[in-house]
Order: C-alpha cells, then sequence, then structure tokens
C-alpha cells in the first residue's frame, strides 16, 4: 500500500470513529421564546450545562413573541423526529394545533421531556399536557397536590384543600433526596443546601404515574406550606420518560453545580433511562449557599 493510501485509510478510519461517537450523543431540543422569567439569559446556561458533559448535541426553537400573529406562529414548526429529549424553558402563548400535536406524538412515541423551572406554568388548558408534568403552577382549584410530611410520607390533597402554587421569599434552603436509588440521584448528597432561589409550594395537577426523587422544606416562616414539597419529580407517560426541577429561577440558581447537574443527569435519563454523567464533587458546593443557610 502507497503512503497516501495508507493516510487515507487512517482519514477514513478517524472519520468514522468520529461518526460514531457523534452518533452517541442525545440529541435535545429546547424550546424558548416567551416566558414569565429571562429565558433569553438562562436558554445560553442551559446550553452550556449540557454541551459540557460532552454527553448531547443541543439545538434550540423558539417561538414567536406574546400575542404574535397567526402568519409567525405557522412558521414554528419544530421537527420533534430529529430529537430525543425536548427541554421546556417555555411558559407563553398556547401553540398551534399542529405544534401540541406533534409534541403529544414525539412523547407518545417515548420521547423524553424536561420541564426546568416555571416551564411548569405552560398550557393549563392542556389536558395531556398536564398530565405529562404530573403537577404544574397552577390555582388550588385546579387539581390534587402532593407532598411529604416529617416523617417522609406521601400526603395528596384533593382539589381546593390546601393552597394552590406559590412561593415565599428567594432564599437558601435544604433539598433532600427521597429516592436514593434513581437513576438521577444514585451518588447525589443525601441532603444538600441549594442557593438562593424559589421554594415552589403547592403544586397541582393530576398527580399521576409521579415519583418524588427530592424535596424541601417549605417553612411557615417563609411564608411556605410547613410541608415538604417536590423539588424534583419524574412521571411515567406511557412509554415517556419526563423529569421535572423546579429548581433554578435565574441564571444564579441555574448556573451552580446541584441544578445543572440535577438537570443534565435528569434530560439524559428522560432520554435514555439511564445516566451516564458523573456527580461532580463540587456538588456540594455551591457558592454562596452556606453562608446564606438558615
Ligand atoms: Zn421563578
Amino acid at each position: 500500500m502507497g503512503k497516501a493510501c495508507r493516510w487515507l485509510v487512517v482519514m477514513v478510519g478517524l472519520a468514522l470513529v468520529g461518526q460514531a461517537v457523534a452518533a452517541e450523543k442525545i440529541s435535545v431540543l429546547i424550546i424558548d421564546g416567551q416566558h414569565n422569567h429571562k429565558w433569553e439569559l438562562t436558554t445560553p446556561v442551559l446550553k452550556d450545562m449540557l454541551l459540557k458533559t460532552g454527553r448531547f448535541d443541543v439545538a434550540v426553537a423558539t417561538t414567536p413573541r406574546p400575542k404574535a400573529p397567526k402568519e409567525e406562529w405557522e412558521k414554528f414548526k419544530p421537527d420533534f423526529s430529529k430529537c430525543q429529549v425536548v427541554l421546556m424553558n417555555y411558559a407563553g402563548d398556547a401553540w398551534p394545533k399542529e405544534a401540541n400535536d406533534g409534541l403529544a406524538k414525539f412523547v407518545e412515541g417515548g420521547g423524553g421531556l424536561v420541564f426546568y423551572h416555571a416551564a411548569v406554568f405552560a398550557f393549563p388548558q392542556w389536558a395531556e399536557w398536564n398530565k405529562m408534568m404530573g403537577m404544574g403552577w397552577r390555582g388550588a382549584n385546579y387539581g390534587e397536590r402532593v407532598a411529604l410530611d416529617d416523617e417522609g410520607k406521601l400526603v395528596k390533597m384533593a382539589k381546593n384543600e390546601g393552597p394552590g402554587s406559590g412561593h415565599g421569599p428567594s432564599h437558601a434552603f435544604e433539598v433532600r433526596v427521597r429516592d436514593k436509588e434513581h437513576p438521577v440521584m444514585k451518588g447525589v448528597p443525601e441532603k444538600w443546601t441549594h442557593v438562593k432561589d424559589e421554594l415552589y409550594h403547592g403544586m397541582r395537577g393530576p398527580c399521576e404515574n409521579m415519583a418524588i426523587l427530592a424535596t424541601a422544606f417549605s417553612a411557615k416562616e417563609t411564608k411556605g406550606t410547613g410541608m415538604h414539597e417536590p423539588m424534583v419529580w419524574t412521571v411515567a407517560y406511557g412509554k415517556a420518560r419526563v423529569f421535572v426541577s423546579v429548581l433554578g429561577h435565574d441564571v444564579s440558581s441555574t448556573a451552580v453545580p446541584d441544578t445543572a447537574t440535577l438537570l443534565v443527569r435528569g434530560t439524559e435519563w428522560a432520554a435514555t433511562g439511564q445516566v451516564t454523567i458523573p456527580v461532580p464533587a463540587e456538588f456540594n458546593a455551591t457558592p454562596g449557599a452556606k453562608a446564606e443557610a438558615k
């Protein structure tokens, strides 16, 4: 074999190896474009944390602005067939039926779905959507709610029983793992202090097929419920795996090791059912958390 020919073999070989590595990456589609939160600032943070793991390819689909004319919405056609998991950083106008149907078909076919923080505000009128996320930011009259008591027992409350969704003033708070064996939580410290953030309470929804992975105590002194509120949970929706983390109101509470680790591991799990991304040593060393913790 001539020298040039040998080089060709090496180069073709390298190209094939490159392709194989690329094929193993998980395709994530982040959807943003409208929010009562600063999606323009948090989407780059989400994208960066996913890419840093080397495990994902990331695309972003941005919807038209609020109250956009129909012609603009007609151009919003995310190609769900190209991704394995959708990460929602969106809460805004209802989508055209075609986009809803596309997402529903994707999830029904076993596609992964991840809700990040206030994405749980989205689409109160869409019944299947509410089933997908289990529970979200809704009034007390919307549906059931679940939380844990001091003994760690699951308490289910009926519609109109107890509060609707809310949060007290932002503060640093302790997060506790409730399912150590779940792939996303394996290796995560049993409890840790999360940075100053909103502690969501009173989420409401159908609450079907949910598993609570982590909670935070919502103290009455911080205008909370006196219960251990779900912070991270999963929903089994048909063949699909849904992962929800309500941590991360803004950049300063999202670009931190705990929020980021849970989101990237949750995204991997939602896509594949397995988690290979390690829990970093700095998981428990969220900057500033200890100083602000009570
Ligand atoms: Zn928020």
